[in-house]
Protein backbone atom coordinates (compact mmCIF):
# COMPACT_ATOMS: atom_id res chain seq x y z
CA UNK A 1 0.00 0.00 0.00
CA UNK A 2 1.32 3.88 -0.91
CA UNK A 3 1.05 6.07 1.71
CA UNK A 4 -0.26 8.11 -0.81
CA UNK A 5 -3.69 8.48 -1.95
CA UNK A 6 -2.20 9.37 -5.37
CA UNK A 7 0.70 8.95 -7.65
CA UNK A 8 0.03 11.95 -9.16
CA UNK A 9 -2.42 14.67 -8.42
CA UNK A 10 -3.21 17.43 -10.93
CA UNK A 11 -4.81 20.61 -10.73
CA UNK A 12 -6.01 21.91 -13.72
CA UNK A 13 -7.68 19.61 -16.75
CA UNK A 14 -6.24 21.53 -19.26
CA UNK A 15 -4.18 20.91 -22.31
CA UNK A 16 -0.80 20.23 -20.28
CA UNK A 17 -2.71 18.70 -17.38
CA UNK A 18 -4.68 16.21 -19.10
CA UNK A 19 -1.48 15.10 -21.18
CA UNK A 20 0.30 14.68 -17.97
CA UNK A 21 -2.39 12.56 -16.29
CA UNK A 22 -3.40 10.22 -19.37
CA UNK A 23 0.45 9.79 -19.75
CA UNK A 24 0.96 9.11 -16.09
CA UNK A 25 -2.18 6.80 -15.73
CA UNK A 26 -0.77 5.17 -19.09
CA UNK A 27 2.68 4.50 -17.28
CA UNK A 28 0.93 2.89 -14.67
CA UNK A 29 0.42 5.73 -12.23
CA UNK A 30 -2.56 5.89 -9.86
CA UNK A 31 -4.03 9.43 -10.67
CA UNK A 32 -6.37 12.34 -10.43
CA UNK A 33 -7.19 15.68 -11.53
CA UNK A 34 -9.49 18.31 -10.43
CA UNK A 35 -11.08 21.03 -12.62
CA UNK A 36 -13.14 23.77 -11.25
CA UNK A 37 -14.56 24.75 -14.47
CA UNK A 38 -14.56 23.08 -17.82
CA UNK A 39 -12.48 19.59 -18.93
CA UNK A 40 -10.26 21.56 -21.37
CA UNK A 41 -8.97 24.51 -19.96
CA UNK A 42 -8.48 27.68 -22.29
CA UNK A 43 -7.23 26.30 -25.46
CA UNK A 44 -10.62 24.17 -25.89
CA UNK A 45 -13.24 26.15 -24.06
CA UNK A 46 -12.41 29.77 -24.55
CA UNK A 47 -8.85 30.15 -26.75
CA UNK A 48 -7.39 28.18 -29.89
CA UNK A 49 -10.19 26.11 -30.48
CA UNK A 50 -13.53 28.25 -31.03
CA UNK A 51 -11.43 31.27 -32.09
CA UNK A 52 -10.20 29.16 -35.03
CA UNK A 53 -13.76 28.04 -35.63
CA UNK A 54 -14.48 32.17 -35.47
CA UNK A 55 -12.25 32.65 -37.99
CA UNK A 56 -13.05 30.15 -40.92
CA UNK A 57 -16.52 31.59 -39.97
CA UNK A 58 -15.11 35.07 -40.68
CA UNK A 59 -13.57 34.11 -43.92
CA UNK A 60 -16.86 33.06 -45.73
CA UNK A 61 -17.25 36.95 -46.61
CA UNK A 62 -13.99 36.65 -48.91
CA UNK A 63 -15.54 33.17 -49.99
CA UNK A 64 -18.69 34.48 -51.00
CA UNK A 65 -17.91 37.84 -52.33
CA UNK A 66 -15.36 36.08 -54.58
CA UNK A 67 -17.37 33.22 -55.80
CA UNK A 68 -19.07 35.40 -58.52
CA UNK A 69 -15.51 35.83 -59.90
CA UNK A 70 -15.93 31.75 -60.21
CA UNK A 71 -19.33 31.63 -62.18
CA UNK A 72 -21.28 30.88 -58.85
CA UNK A 73 -24.01 32.86 -57.71
CA UNK A 74 -24.63 33.27 -54.03
CA UNK A 75 -28.07 35.53 -53.76
CA UNK A 76 -27.79 38.04 -50.89
CA UNK A 77 -25.91 35.85 -48.26
CA UNK A 78 -26.82 36.99 -44.81
CA UNK A 79 -24.64 36.49 -41.70
CA UNK A 80 -26.19 35.02 -38.67
CA UNK A 81 -24.22 34.98 -35.18
CA UNK A 82 -26.41 33.19 -32.61
CA UNK A 83 -25.84 30.47 -35.20
CA UNK A 84 -21.92 30.48 -35.60
CA UNK A 85 -21.73 30.91 -32.19
CA UNK A 86 -24.20 27.90 -30.96
CA UNK A 87 -22.19 25.44 -33.60
CA UNK A 88 -19.40 26.76 -31.75
CA UNK A 89 -20.29 26.22 -28.62
CA UNK A 90 -21.88 22.62 -29.52
CA UNK A 91 -18.31 21.77 -31.06
CA UNK A 92 -16.50 22.99 -27.90
CA UNK A 93 -18.63 20.46 -25.81
CA UNK A 94 -17.67 18.27 -28.09
CA UNK A 95 -14.15 18.11 -27.39
CA UNK A 96 -14.71 18.95 -23.62
CA UNK A 97 -16.27 15.57 -23.92
CA UNK A 98 -13.47 13.77 -26.01
CA UNK A 99 -11.27 15.10 -23.64
CA UNK A 100 -13.54 13.35 -20.58
CA UNK A 101 -13.43 10.11 -22.19
CA UNK A 102 -9.63 10.33 -22.65
CA UNK A 103 -9.31 10.71 -18.97
CA UNK A 104 -12.28 8.14 -18.12
CA UNK A 105 -10.01 5.74 -20.53
CA UNK A 106 -7.19 5.92 -18.64
CA UNK A 107 -8.43 5.88 -15.01
CA UNK A 108 -7.69 8.98 -13.89
CA UNK A 109 -9.92 10.31 -11.50
CA UNK A 110 -11.57 13.71 -12.02
CA UNK A 111 -12.92 16.01 -9.02
CA UNK A 112 -15.01 18.62 -10.68
CA UNK A 113 -13.67 21.60 -7.80
CA UNK A 114 -11.29 23.44 -6.93
CA UNK A 115 -8.15 22.45 -5.91
CA UNK A 116 -5.69 24.06 -3.89
CA UNK A 117 -2.02 23.04 -2.26
CA UNK A 118 -1.98 22.51 1.58
CA UNK A 119 0.97 21.29 1.79
CA UNK A 120 3.93 19.27 -0.21
CA UNK A 121 1.95 16.04 -1.03
CA UNK A 122 -1.40 17.62 0.39
CA UNK A 123 -4.13 19.27 -1.96
CA UNK A 124 -7.87 20.15 -0.63
CA UNK A 125 -10.73 20.54 -2.52
CA UNK A 126 -13.40 22.92 -2.56
CA UNK A 127 -15.54 20.65 -0.57
CA UNK A 128 -12.83 20.65 2.29
CA UNK A 129 -11.55 17.52 1.54
CA UNK A 130 -7.78 16.41 1.58
CA UNK A 131 -6.00 14.00 -0.80
CA UNK A 132 -2.44 13.15 -0.43
CA UNK A 133 -0.05 12.20 -3.51
CA UNK A 134 3.78 11.44 -3.63
CA UNK A 135 3.65 14.11 -6.80
CA UNK A 136 1.70 17.50 -7.50
CA UNK A 137 0.95 18.96 -10.85
CA UNK A 138 -0.06 22.39 -11.27
CA UNK A 139 -1.61 23.42 -14.84
CA UNK A 140 -4.15 25.91 -13.71
CA UNK A 141 -2.96 28.43 -16.69
CA UNK A 142 -3.63 31.82 -16.98
CA UNK A 143 -6.27 34.53 -16.62
CA UNK A 144 -6.60 37.42 -18.82
CA UNK A 145 -5.13 41.09 -17.30
CA UNK A 146 -7.73 43.79 -17.26
CA UNK A 147 -5.95 46.65 -16.84
CA UNK A 148 -7.48 49.35 -14.08
CA UNK A 149 -9.71 52.15 -15.27
CA UNK A 150 -13.01 53.52 -14.58
CA UNK A 151 -15.90 51.63 -16.27
CA UNK A 152 -13.33 48.82 -16.87
CA UNK A 153 -16.30 46.33 -15.40
CA UNK A 154 -18.32 47.51 -19.40
CA UNK A 155 -15.46 45.68 -20.45
CA UNK A 156 -15.18 42.10 -21.65
CA UNK A 157 -12.02 39.61 -22.34
CA UNK A 158 -11.36 36.28 -24.49
CA UNK A 159 -13.30 34.67 -21.72
CA UNK A 160 -16.74 36.34 -23.00
CA UNK A 161 -15.69 37.11 -26.30
CA UNK A 162 -17.49 33.42 -27.78
CA UNK A 163 -20.79 34.03 -25.80
CA UNK A 164 -21.71 37.47 -27.18
CA UNK A 165 -25.69 37.70 -27.12
CA UNK A 166 -25.43 39.70 -30.48
CA UNK A 167 -22.99 40.63 -33.02
CA UNK A 168 -21.88 44.42 -32.29
CA UNK A 169 -21.67 47.03 -34.72
CA UNK A 170 -18.86 48.75 -33.17
CA UNK A 171 -16.09 47.30 -31.20
CA UNK A 172 -12.96 48.81 -29.69
CA UNK A 173 -9.88 46.17 -28.57
CA UNK A 174 -7.25 47.27 -26.04
CA UNK A 175 -4.23 45.49 -27.03
CA UNK A 176 -2.65 44.64 -30.42
CA UNK A 177 -0.93 41.38 -29.40
CA UNK A 178 -2.32 37.85 -30.70
CA UNK A 179 -6.04 37.74 -29.34
CA UNK A 180 -6.43 41.79 -30.42
CA UNK A 181 -5.26 40.90 -34.05
CA UNK A 182 -7.12 38.36 -34.46
CA UNK A 183 -10.40 39.22 -33.16
CA UNK A 184 -9.88 42.46 -35.11
CA UNK A 185 -9.98 39.97 -38.00
CA UNK A 186 -12.66 37.87 -37.31
CA UNK A 187 -15.15 41.06 -36.12
CA UNK A 188 -13.83 43.09 -39.65
CA UNK A 189 -14.48 40.19 -41.75
CA UNK A 190 -18.30 39.73 -39.98
CA UNK A 191 -18.65 42.93 -40.77
CA UNK A 192 -18.31 45.43 -37.60
CA UNK A 193 -16.26 48.28 -37.39
CA UNK A 194 -13.17 47.64 -35.20
CA UNK A 195 -10.90 50.21 -33.46
CA UNK A 196 -7.62 48.52 -32.01
CA UNK A 197 -6.33 50.89 -29.23
CA UNK A 198 -2.78 49.77 -28.08
CA UNK A 199 -0.69 51.59 -25.56
CA UNK A 200 2.71 51.72 -27.61
CA UNK A 201 2.93 52.08 -31.49
CA UNK A 202 3.14 48.83 -32.19
CA UNK A 203 1.51 45.45 -33.24
CA UNK A 204 2.26 42.01 -32.37
CA UNK A 205 5.54 43.04 -31.11
CA UNK A 206 7.57 39.75 -31.17
CA UNK A 207 7.06 39.06 -34.66
CA UNK A 208 9.28 40.88 -37.70
CA UNK A 209 8.78 43.94 -38.52
CA UNK A 210 8.30 43.71 -42.21
CA UNK A 211 5.17 41.23 -41.53
CA UNK A 212 3.31 43.17 -38.90
CA UNK A 213 3.62 46.47 -41.34
CA UNK A 214 2.13 44.39 -43.98
CA UNK A 215 -0.45 43.40 -41.18
CA UNK A 216 -0.83 46.76 -40.69
CA UNK A 217 -1.22 48.32 -44.01
CA UNK A 218 -3.78 45.71 -45.19
CA UNK A 219 -6.07 45.62 -42.16
CA UNK A 220 -5.86 49.09 -42.43
CA UNK A 221 -7.19 48.78 -46.15
CA UNK A 222 -9.72 46.55 -45.26
CA UNK A 223 -11.20 49.11 -42.55
CA UNK A 224 -9.83 48.72 -39.08
CA UNK A 225 -8.49 51.73 -37.24
CA UNK A 226 -5.79 52.01 -35.38
CA UNK A 227 -5.22 54.40 -32.43
CA UNK A 228 -1.65 54.11 -30.89
CA UNK A 229 0.17 55.47 -28.09
CA UNK A 230 -3.31 55.36 -26.60
CA UNK A 231 -4.44 53.69 -23.20
CA UNK A 232 -7.74 53.34 -22.29
CA UNK A 233 -8.63 55.76 -19.92
CA UNK A 234 -12.28 55.44 -19.43
CA UNK A 235 -15.10 53.53 -20.55
CA UNK A 236 -18.42 55.22 -19.90
CA UNK A 237 -21.98 53.92 -20.74
CA UNK A 238 -24.26 56.42 -22.78
CA UNK A 239 -27.69 56.97 -22.34
CA UNK A 240 -28.60 54.43 -25.51
CA UNK A 241 -26.68 51.79 -23.58
CA UNK A 242 -23.71 51.92 -25.85
CA UNK A 243 -20.18 52.68 -24.87
CA UNK A 244 -17.69 55.48 -25.21
CA UNK A 245 -13.63 54.44 -24.91
CA UNK A 246 -11.83 57.56 -23.80
CA UNK A 247 -8.13 55.98 -25.10
CA UNK A 248 -5.17 58.28 -24.58
CA UNK A 249 -5.57 62.24 -26.41
CA UNK A 250 -8.23 60.95 -29.07
CA UNK A 251 -11.60 62.02 -29.68
CA UNK A 252 -13.91 59.55 -27.26
CA UNK A 253 -14.83 56.05 -29.70
CA UNK A 254 -18.25 55.02 -29.37
CA UNK A 255 -18.62 51.38 -29.12
CA UNK A 256 -21.10 48.46 -28.38
CA UNK A 257 -18.72 46.09 -27.39
CA UNK A 258 -14.98 46.66 -25.71
CA UNK A 259 -12.49 43.53 -25.80
CA UNK A 260 -9.75 44.18 -23.30
CA UNK A 261 -7.12 42.10 -24.84
CA UNK A 262 -3.81 42.95 -22.85
CA UNK A 263 -1.81 39.68 -22.41
CA UNK A 264 -2.59 37.12 -19.68
CA UNK A 265 -1.05 36.44 -16.26
CA UNK A 266 -1.00 33.14 -14.38
CA UNK A 267 -3.34 31.85 -12.13
CA UNK A 268 -2.11 31.61 -9.23
CA UNK A 269 -3.73 33.87 -6.91
CA UNK A 270 -4.91 31.90 -3.55
CA UNK A 271 -3.73 28.51 -5.03
CA UNK A 272 -1.80 27.74 -1.92
CA UNK A 273 2.06 27.58 -2.76
CA UNK A 274 3.31 28.99 0.10
CA UNK A 275 2.21 26.16 1.75
CA UNK A 276 5.02 24.21 0.08
CA UNK A 277 7.12 26.68 0.69
CA UNK A 278 6.87 28.15 -2.76
CA UNK A 279 7.70 31.98 -3.90
CA UNK A 280 5.85 33.11 -7.17
CA UNK A 281 7.71 34.96 -9.68
CA UNK A 282 7.55 38.84 -10.41
CA UNK A 283 4.41 38.28 -12.89
CA UNK A 284 2.78 35.94 -10.81
CA UNK A 285 4.14 32.69 -12.42
CA UNK A 286 5.57 29.36 -10.44
CA UNK A 287 9.12 29.45 -11.26
CA UNK A 288 10.29 25.56 -12.31
CA UNK A 289 13.52 24.20 -13.08
CA UNK A 290 14.09 22.79 -17.01
CA UNK A 291 12.44 19.43 -16.00
CA UNK A 292 9.69 21.53 -14.66
CA UNK A 293 9.95 21.18 -11.15
CA UNK A 294 9.35 23.94 -8.25
CA UNK A 295 11.04 24.70 -5.64
CA UNK A 296 9.69 22.04 -3.66
CA UNK A 297 10.79 18.64 -4.94
CA UNK A 298 7.50 17.04 -5.16
CA UNK A 299 5.60 19.61 -7.23
CA UNK A 300 5.76 20.51 -10.96
CA UNK A 301 4.04 23.15 -12.61
CA UNK A 302 3.42 23.07 -16.37
CA UNK A 303 1.96 25.57 -19.34
CA UNK A 304 1.08 28.85 -19.26
CA UNK A 305 1.51 28.88 -15.38
CA UNK A 306 4.94 29.25 -15.31
CA UNK A 307 5.28 32.00 -17.98
CA UNK A 308 7.70 30.44 -20.10
CA UNK A 309 6.10 30.23 -23.51
CA UNK A 310 2.24 30.64 -23.42
CA UNK A 311 1.80 28.22 -26.02
CA UNK A 312 -0.60 24.94 -26.30
CA UNK A 313 1.57 22.87 -27.67
CA UNK A 314 4.30 23.38 -25.19
CA UNK A 315 2.24 22.94 -22.04
CA UNK A 316 1.69 19.61 -23.98
CA UNK A 317 5.37 18.78 -24.36
CA UNK A 318 6.04 19.90 -20.86
CA UNK A 319 3.16 18.17 -19.09
CA UNK A 320 4.58 14.94 -21.15
CA UNK A 321 7.80 15.25 -20.58
CA UNK A 322 6.68 15.49 -16.57
CA UNK A 323 4.96 12.12 -16.86
CA UNK A 324 7.53 10.50 -18.64
CA UNK A 325 10.33 11.33 -16.14
CA UNK A 326 7.84 10.70 -13.28
CA UNK A 327 6.86 7.19 -14.58
CA UNK A 328 8.19 6.25 -17.73
CA UNK A 329 11.81 6.05 -16.94
CA UNK A 330 12.61 8.71 -19.47
CA UNK A 331 13.62 12.17 -17.42
CA UNK A 332 14.31 15.00 -20.44
CA UNK A 333 13.40 18.70 -21.12
CA UNK A 334 12.06 20.43 -23.74
CA UNK A 335 13.55 22.43 -26.34
CA UNK A 336 12.29 26.08 -26.06
CA UNK A 337 14.24 27.16 -29.47
CA UNK A 338 12.54 27.50 -33.50
CA UNK A 339 9.53 26.98 -31.75
CA UNK A 340 6.71 27.93 -34.72
CA UNK A 341 3.91 30.76 -34.03
CA UNK A 342 0.95 31.59 -35.69
CA UNK A 343 -0.84 34.64 -35.72
CA UNK A 344 -4.58 33.79 -37.17
CA UNK A 345 -5.35 37.56 -38.04
CA UNK A 346 -6.78 37.96 -41.44
CA UNK A 347 -4.32 37.46 -43.40
CA UNK A 348 -2.43 35.36 -40.77
CA UNK A 349 1.56 35.79 -40.12
CA UNK A 350 3.39 32.38 -39.20
CA UNK A 351 7.29 32.42 -38.09
CA UNK A 352 9.94 30.17 -36.97
CA UNK A 353 13.22 31.17 -35.69
CA UNK A 354 14.80 34.47 -35.35
CA UNK A 355 13.49 37.77 -36.83
CA UNK A 356 15.68 39.93 -39.10
CA UNK A 357 16.68 42.29 -36.18
CA UNK A 358 17.26 39.59 -33.54
CA UNK A 359 19.50 37.94 -36.06
CA UNK A 360 21.69 41.01 -36.70
CA UNK A 361 21.95 41.52 -33.25
CA UNK A 362 23.00 37.81 -32.73
CA UNK A 363 24.76 36.93 -35.82
CA UNK A 364 26.02 40.07 -37.29
CA UNK A 365 26.06 39.70 -40.75
CA UNK A 366 23.10 38.36 -41.97
CA UNK A 367 21.35 37.64 -45.56
CA UNK A 368 18.28 38.54 -46.37
CA UNK A 369 15.57 37.14 -49.09
CA UNK A 370 11.74 37.95 -49.58
CA UNK A 371 9.22 36.97 -52.03
CA UNK A 372 6.73 40.02 -52.23
CA UNK A 373 3.73 38.23 -54.08
CA UNK A 374 0.32 38.62 -55.19
CA UNK A 375 -1.39 35.51 -54.43
CA UNK A 376 -3.05 33.32 -57.56
CA UNK A 377 -6.08 33.41 -55.63
CA UNK A 378 -6.19 37.27 -55.17
CA UNK A 379 -5.09 38.44 -58.59
CA UNK A 380 -8.18 36.05 -59.36
CA UNK A 381 -10.67 37.87 -56.96
CA UNK A 382 -8.99 41.18 -57.77
CA UNK A 383 -8.02 41.47 -54.62
CA UNK A 384 -5.07 43.61 -54.06
CA UNK A 385 -3.48 42.13 -51.08
CA UNK A 386 -0.27 40.74 -51.32
CA UNK A 387 1.81 37.95 -49.35
CA UNK A 388 5.41 38.56 -48.03
CA UNK A 389 7.84 35.34 -46.97
CA UNK A 390 11.36 36.31 -45.95
CA UNK A 391 14.21 33.67 -44.97
CA UNK A 392 16.57 34.80 -42.78
CA UNK A 393 20.13 33.68 -43.46
CA UNK A 394 23.35 33.24 -41.33
CA UNK A 395 25.28 34.93 -43.71
CA UNK A 396 28.79 32.92 -42.05
CA UNK A 397 26.97 29.52 -42.36
CA UNK A 398 24.40 30.27 -45.08
CA UNK A 399 22.01 28.26 -42.01
CA UNK A 400 18.40 29.28 -42.29
CA UNK A 401 17.83 31.49 -38.90
CA UNK A 402 14.20 32.45 -39.44
CA UNK A 403 11.04 32.00 -41.44
CA UNK A 404 8.62 34.34 -41.53
CA UNK A 405 5.27 34.59 -43.65
CA UNK A 406 2.50 36.42 -44.22
CA UNK A 407 -0.63 35.38 -46.40
CA UNK A 408 -3.39 32.83 -47.16
CA UNK A 409 -2.66 29.69 -45.47
CA UNK A 410 0.74 30.78 -44.29
CA UNK A 411 0.47 28.57 -40.92
CA UNK A 412 -0.54 25.67 -42.62
CA UNK A 413 2.60 26.72 -44.87
CA UNK A 414 4.61 27.02 -42.48
CA UNK A 415 4.56 24.29 -39.99
CA UNK A 416 6.84 22.18 -42.97
CA UNK A 417 9.80 24.67 -43.05
CA UNK A 418 9.98 24.74 -39.27
CA UNK A 419 11.37 21.36 -39.76
CA UNK A 420 13.78 22.66 -41.85
CA UNK A 421 15.01 25.51 -39.82
CA UNK A 422 14.35 23.04 -36.54
CA UNK A 423 17.09 20.51 -38.32
CA UNK A 424 19.59 23.59 -39.19
CA UNK A 425 19.36 23.24 -43.03
CA UNK A 426 20.95 25.90 -45.09
CA UNK A 427 19.59 28.15 -47.99
CA UNK A 428 21.49 26.06 -50.40
CA UNK A 429 19.35 22.66 -49.53
CA UNK A 430 15.97 25.62 -49.45
CA UNK A 431 17.36 26.14 -53.17
CA UNK A 432 18.22 22.65 -54.08
CA UNK A 433 14.43 21.84 -53.41
CA UNK A 434 12.31 21.68 -56.45
CA UNK A 435 9.11 23.84 -56.58
CA UNK A 436 5.56 22.70 -56.21
CA UNK A 437 4.09 24.46 -58.61
CA UNK A 438 1.50 26.30 -58.53
CA UNK A 439 1.31 26.91 -55.06
CA UNK A 440 2.00 30.10 -52.77
CA UNK A 441 4.55 27.69 -50.69
CA UNK A 442 7.03 27.31 -53.65
CA UNK A 443 7.85 31.15 -52.95
CA UNK A 444 9.83 29.30 -50.00
CA UNK A 445 12.53 27.62 -51.91
CA UNK A 446 12.41 30.48 -54.96
CA UNK A 447 13.87 33.67 -53.23
CA UNK A 448 17.26 34.17 -54.68
P1 LIG B 1 -0.12 39.60 -25.98
O1 LIG B 1 1.00 39.52 -25.02
O2 LIG B 1 0.00 38.92 -27.29
O3 LIG B 1 -0.41 41.14 -26.28
C1 LIG B 1 -0.70 42.03 -25.25
C2 LIG B 1 -1.04 43.39 -25.84
O4 LIG B 1 -1.55 44.19 -24.80
C3 LIG B 1 0.14 44.11 -26.41
O5 LIG B 1 -0.26 44.84 -27.52
C4 LIG B 1 0.58 45.03 -25.27
O6 LIG B 1 1.10 46.25 -25.72
C5 LIG B 1 -0.73 45.33 -24.57
N1 LIG B 1 -0.61 45.47 -23.12
C6 LIG B 1 0.04 44.66 -22.27
N2 LIG B 1 -0.15 45.06 -21.01
C7 LIG B 1 -0.93 46.16 -21.05
C8 LIG B 1 -1.46 47.03 -20.07
N3 LIG B 1 -1.22 46.84 -18.78
N4 LIG B 1 -2.21 48.07 -20.48
C9 LIG B 1 -2.46 48.26 -21.78
N5 LIG B 1 -1.99 47.47 -22.76
C10 LIG B 1 -1.23 46.43 -22.39
O7 LIG B 1 -1.40 39.13 -25.16
P2 LIG B 1 -2.83 38.56 -25.59
O8 LIG B 1 -3.73 38.91 -24.48
O9 LIG B 1 -3.18 38.98 -26.97
O10 LIG B 1 -2.60 36.99 -25.61
C11 LIG B 1 -2.11 36.33 -24.44
C12 LIG B 1 -1.25 35.17 -24.81
O11 LIG B 1 -2.06 34.12 -25.30
C13 LIG B 1 -0.25 35.47 -25.93
O12 LIG B 1 0.93 35.99 -25.45
C14 LIG B 1 -0.07 34.13 -26.57
O13 LIG B 1 0.99 33.48 -25.94
C15 LIG B 1 -1.36 33.40 -26.29
N6 LIG B 1 -2.18 33.35 -27.52
C16 LIG B 1 -1.68 32.69 -28.61
C17 LIG B 1 -2.40 32.62 -29.77
C18 LIG B 1 -1.81 31.92 -30.95
O14 LIG B 1 -0.85 31.18 -30.79
N7 LIG B 1 -2.31 32.15 -32.17
C19 LIG B 1 -3.71 33.24 -29.90
C20 LIG B 1 -4.14 33.92 -28.70
C21 LIG B 1 -3.40 33.96 -27.57
P3 LIG B 1 2.62 46.46 -26.18
O15 LIG B 1 2.92 45.46 -27.22
O16 LIG B 1 2.59 47.82 -26.72
O17 LIG B 1 3.43 46.29 -24.95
Amino acid sequence: MSEFDYDLFVIGAGSGGVRASRVAAAHGAKVAVAEEYRIGGTCVIRGCVPKKLLVYGSHFADELHDAARYGWTVDQPRFDWPTLRDTVLRDVERIEAAYTSTLDNNRVEHFHERAVIAGPNTVRLASGRELTARYILVAVGAWPVMPAFEGSDLCITSNEVFHLPALPKRVVIQGAGYIAMEFAGIFNALGCHVTVVNRSDVILRSYDEAMRDRLLQITMARGIEYRFNSPIRKVARQDDGSLLVHAGDHEPIPADTVLIATGRRPKTDGLGLENAGIALGANGQIPVDEYSKTSCDSIYAVGDVTDRVQLTPIAIREGHAVADGLFGGNRRTIAYDSIPSAVFSQPPIAAVGLTEAEARDQYGEVRIFTSDFRPMKNIFAERHERGLYKLVVDAGTDRVLGVHMIGPDSPEILQAAAIAVRAGLTKADFDDTVALHPSMAEELVLMR
